[in-house]
């Protein structure tokens, strides 16, 4: 039986540990600079779950994923596809914020995923994983490029995967916003996109997802 599949009281449970052993973490270098660790908020049984870069300065004095300016643009995203906060589990590749809010360092997100995200990943069991920024679609598309991706969803492990820019990215660049609305609207059909492929049951009971339909390829 698979994490997702057990009791929704035994997974809260684990969440809830998972949550007090990031509280306490030191295990990599970005302990020492951080007000409060920020584990993730969110249904334990969300379909959805969106995965951010790190704590900024507002989540690191908080201890609660995206409040700040970008938080507040995800959160106008979901309203547009009739969500809130509520409804969905955010989280971050690294849970602890990087001073000047640098880039993670490859051994920082490695070590912050394999001891919490991806055990996470596992209890939640998400239908869809929309990762936000780069270093959250390099884990699960290694050597995409944010600028040809986004927007498009990639079938792996029987969940969908879908990789848009990240809200700070957009704020930055308003050119972007349209792109962004666009990206995010897709959200709701592939989560229906799901339920169809799987019958809304968990993956593990479903024998394995239909392949991506084959690429045209261009010979000439
Ligand atoms: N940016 C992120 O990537 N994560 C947060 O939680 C806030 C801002």
């Amino acid at each position: 039986m698979s994490e997702s599949q057990k009791p929704l009281a035994e997974r809260q449970a684990e969440m809830d540990a998972i949550a007090e052993q990031v509280s306490v973490c030191t295990r990599c270098p970005l302990h020492v600079g951080r007000t409060r660790a920020v584990p993730g908020a969110g249904p334990t049984d969300s379909a959805i779950m969106f995965i951010g870069e790190g704590p900024g300065f507002h989540e690191d004095r908080q201890g609660l994923p995206f409040v700040g300016q970008s938080g507040k643009y995800l959160e106008e995203l979901l309203a547009m596809i009739g969500m809130d906060r509520t409804q969905v589990f955010i989280g971050n590749v690294v849970k602890c914020r990087p001073p000047e809010n640098r880039d993670p360092m490859p051994k920082e997100i490695e070590t912050c995923t394999t001891l919490y995200l991806f055990r996470q990943i596992e209890l939640i069991g998400p239908k869809v994983i929309v990762t936000l920024g780069r270093h959250s679609m390099g884990l699960f598309l290694p050597g995409a490029k944010i600028t040809q991706v986004h927007g498009q969803p990639r079938w792996k492990d029987n969940r969908a995967i879908l990789p848009l820019f990240h809200p700070a990215a957009v704020l930055r660049n308003p050119d972007l916003r349209a792109t962004m609305a666009a990206d995010f609207k897709k959200i709701p059909e592939i989560v229906a996109e799901y339920d169809r492929r799987f019958k809304g049951k968990p993956s593990d009971d479903t024998p394995p997802a239909p392949k991506d339909p084959p690429k045209q390829l261009n010979l000439f």
